[in-house]
Formats: C-alpha cells, sequence, structure tokens
C-alpha cells in the first residue's frame, strides 16, 4: 500500500471540503495535529479512519467512520463543525463561534 504524506492528507481534505461545501478550520495547529491524526491511520489502517475516533478493528466495522465520516452530515447542519472540528460550515465559521465539543453520533 502507498503511503500518503502530509500534503496528500492536506489536499484530501481540501478536496472533501470544496466538495460538500464545507471549510477547514483555520486554526493551523489544530489542523495539523488531526492531518497528522489521518495520515497516520491511513498508514497504519489503510483507510482515513476518523482521528478522533478508535478503531473496531477492520474496514468494514470502520466503514462510517472512513473521512469524512457518516455523521459529519448531520453535526455540521445542526452543530456547525464535525465531532473532530476538522471541517466547519460557513454559517458557523461566520458566527465567530469557536467549535465545542459535541456528542458522538457512532455511539449514539
Ligand atoms: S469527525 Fe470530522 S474529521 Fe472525523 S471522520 Fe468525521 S468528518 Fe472526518
Amino acid at each position: 500500500m502507498k503511503q500518503k504524506s502530509l500534503e496528500d492528507v492536506r489536499l484530501f481534505t481540501v478536496m472533501a471540503a470544496v466538495k460538500q461545501g464545507w471549510v477547514l478550520n483555520a486554526d493551523q495547529g489544530f489542523y495539523d495535529i488531526l492531518a497528522q491524526g489521518l495520515c497516520d491511520n491511513f498508514n497504519r489502517y489503510g483507510y482515513f479512519l476518523c482521528p478522533c475516533r478508535d478503531t473496531d478493528g477492520s474496514r468494514l466495522a470502520d466503514k462510517d467512520s472512513i473521512c469524512p465520516c457518516l455523521w459529519s452530515k448531520s453535526d455540521i447542519p445542526e452543530y456547525g463543525h464535525c465531532y473532530c472540528a476538522l471541517y466547519l460550515s460557513q454559517n458557523f465559521v461566520d458566527s465567530n463561534l469557536a467549535p465545542s465539543s459535541i456528542p458522538d453520533r457512532r455511539y449514539g
């Protein structure tokens, strides 16, 4: 399996944000931690497992937790950002609020 670089991850997140109409977290230090987590997960497991979630041990079991996760589609309209706060809605960015901890729908 070809390893991903941080630049690969950056392009992946930019493309995901553009496709979904989301905005990447502009806090560069925070973004870098999440990007590193995505990179490490890809290179360890072979898929972009959410950097804020544990693995259940298989791609099939984790399929809903592959970034952008299933729950981001509900979390971003409802809370303004995904569980990790990697992706935000434009409305949330415009509000100048800071992302906060939100419930994890994975086990909800
Ligand atoms: S919570 Fe955010 S970073 Fe994590 S998988 Fe979902 S969309 Fe990606």
